[in-house]
C-alpha cells in the first residue's frame, strides 16, 4: 500500500528515522534552557549523514546549531529553522513522563511534541535525506535548531541574526507558527499558513489620589476607584474593527456562510458578526476575532499594602496586542478616547512593546507549499493568516527585510478541531506518528520544489 507516494517499506524506514531522532530530542529536558545537549543530538545525527554543523552562541549550555547544504547548481536560498527549548511541564498533570519520548497509541508524547521538536526533527531528517541523495536542488538549504524562543534572553535567533547573520539569511524561511493546522470547511481541508504575527503593545495605566485613613472614605480623588473605572472601561471596550486584505481572504477560506462572511468583512458589522460566529464555531471565531484589531486584556492590578490605608497610587497592566497594520500610537489614541470621557486623571506607560511583522502572503514559497501539499492532500486549500502569538520569525523579518518567513508544518491526519485548537504548552502534548513522519517528507519535497 502506497502512503503519500512512498511504498510501505519506504514509509516505514522514514518513520523509524524520524522517530529515532524525535524521541531522542524529547528525552533531553530543555525547559527554558539546556539546548546545547539537544543540539548535540541533532549534530550527531547530521554528521552520520555527512552534514557538517556548528554550535554557536555565547552561553555554553544554550547554544544553537546551524548547518548548510549546497545544492548541485546555484540558486536561491531557504532556511528551515525551529527552536529546541520548551516551556515548563508539571509531571503530575501528565499521563506519561513528559520527557520520556514515549510512543504509544499512534502518538509521540512529550513536552515539545508539537512546539516544536517535531519540526526540528522533521526538518533535520529532510536535510539528511537530501544530503544522502546528492543534494538534488539549486541554491542553498540552511538549517537552524535554535535556543531561547520561549523566554527570549537574547541567545537564540536574535543573537544569530546579530552575530551570525549568514547562518540564517536567505530568500525564504520556514518556521513554526500556527501554520499547518487544518480545519474542515465545505468538504475541503483548509490549512492555516502563518504569514504574520501580532505584536505586544503592553502598557500600564496609573492613577493617583489622596491618601488617608481607611476609616474616612475618599470618593472624590481615589486612585483605586479611578483605576477600577479605567480597567472596566478598557477591558470592555472594542476598538473599531479593521479588516485587512489578509484577514478578508482568511475569512473567505474559513467561513462557508456567504452572508455571515460579508458581514465579517465589513468593518462596520465585523464585531457583531464575530459574536455570531463565536456561537456557531468557537474554534474558527477564536482565529478570526483577534484579527479585527488591537485587543485589551487587563491582567496585573496593584494598589495599597494595608487594608486600613488609602493608597495614593494604583496601577493596572493591560496586555494589548496589535496587528501588523497598526502602530503603537494607535493604541495610545484609543486609550485616551476611552479614558478621557471618564473625567479621571491617568498616566500611561509602555511595559513591553515589540514590532508587529508580516511577510507578503502570495510568494513563490506559498506556491511551492500549495503544490507539494496538494499532491498528497488533493482537497487542501491554504489560508494565509496573522497569528496571535509571536515566534522567532519576527527576528529574521526584522534583520533581513527581503526574507519571506512563514510558519508552516502540515498536520495531514489530525485536524485542528480534533486537537482542540492545538496542544502546545499543555499537558499530554502529543502528535500523531503519521503527522510528524509526513512533515519530514513534506519538507524534503518542499526544498526540491522551491529550489528547483
Ligand atoms: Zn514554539
Amino acid at each position: 500500500m502506497a502512503r503519500y507516494g512512498l511504498d510501505e517499506r519506504e514509509w516505514q524506514a522514514l518513520e523509524d528515522e524520524v522517530l529515532d531522532l524525535f524521541t531522542a530530542l524529547l528525552r533531553v529536558d530543555t525547559t527554558n534552557g539546556n539546548e546545547t545537549e539537544a543540539a548535540r543530538v541533532v549534530q550527531g545525527y547530521l554528521a552520520e549523514n555527512g552534514v557538517e554543523s556548528e554550535l554557536d552562541g555565547e552561553v555554553p549550555e544554550r547554544k544553537s546549531l546551524v548547518a548548510r547544504l549546497d545544492g548541485a547548481r546555484p540558486g536561491r536560498a531557504l532556511t528551515m529553522m525551529g527552536h529546541l527549548d520548551v516551556v515548563p511541564a508539571d509531571a503530575a498533570e501528565w499521563s506519561v513522563p513528559p520527557f520520556g519520548g514515549v510512543v504509544k497509541d499512534g502518538y509521540v508524547w512529550g513536552v515539545g511534541a508539537v512546539d516544536m521538536k517535531n519540526q526540528v526533527a522533521a526538518e533535520a531528517v529532510a536535510v539528511a535525506r537530501l544530503a544522502r541523495s546528492g543534494a538534488p536542488f539549486a541554491g542553498t538549504l540552511k538549517y537552524a535548531a535554535t535556543a531561547d524562543e520561549e523566554i527570549g534572553e537574547f541567545c537564540g535567533v536574535q543573537w544569530l541574526c546579530e552575530h551570525r547573520p549568514d547562518a540564517l539569511r536567505a530568500d525564504y524561511c520556514i518556521n513554526e507558527g500556527m501554520g499547518g493546522l487544518w480545519l474542515p470547511v465545505d468538504g475541503k481541508k483548509v490549512f492555516l499558513l502563518a504569514v504574520g504575527e501580532k505584536a505586544f503593545a503592553q502598557f500600564l495605566i496609573r492613577t493617583r489620589g489622596r491618601g488617608g485613613h481607611g476609616s474616612v472614605p475618599e470618593k472624590e480623588r481615589s486612585a483605586v476607584i479611578d483605576l477600577a473605572r479605567a480597567v472596566t472601561a478598557l477591558g470592555l471596550a472594542d476598538p473599531p474593527a479593521i479588516v485587512s486584505g489578509t484577514t478578508a481572504t482568511f475569512i473567505d477560506a474559513l467561513v462557508p456562510d456567504a452572508t455571515l462572511r460579508t458581514r465579517l468583512k465589513d468593518p462596520a458589522t465585523a464585531r457583531a458578526a464575530g459574536a455570531e460566529l463565536r456561537r456557531l464555531d468557537p474554534v474558527v471565531a477564536g482565529l478570526v476575532e483577534p484579527l479585527f484589531g488591537a485587543t485589551f486584556t487587563p491582567t496585573v492590578l496593584s494598589a495599597g499594602k494595608a487594608v486600613n490605608v488609602i493608597p495614593t497610587r494604583a496601577e493596572a497592566c493591560i496586555d494589548c496586542r496589535i496587528l501588523p497594520e497598526m502602530e503603537r500610537d494607535d493604541v495610545r489614541e484609543f486609550v485616551a478616547e476611552v479614558l478621557d470621557p471618564l473625567g479621571i486623571e491617568w498616566e500611561f506607560e509602555w511595559v513591553d512593546v515589540t514590532t508587529p511583522n508580516a511577510s507578503p502572503p502570495a510568494t513563490p514559497l506559498t506556491g511551492s507549499i500549495e503544490r507539494v501539499l496538494r499532491r498528497d492532500v488533493p482537497d487542501a486549500v491554504l489560508a494565509p493568516m496573522t497569528s496571535g502569538s509571536f515566534t522567532d520569525s519576527r527576528w529574521v523579518r526584522e534583520a533581513f527585510p527581503d526574507m519571506v518567513a512563514y510558519g508552516f508544518a502540515p498536520y495531514v491526519a489530525e485536524s485542528f478541531h480534533a486537537m482542540d485548537g492545538g496542544r502546545d504548552h499543555e499537558p499530554d502534548e502529543r502528535i500523531l506518528v503519521e503527522d510528524v513522519t509526513y512533515q519530514a517528507l513534506f519538507f524534503e519535497r518542499l526544498v526540491k520544489d522551491l529550489l528547483a
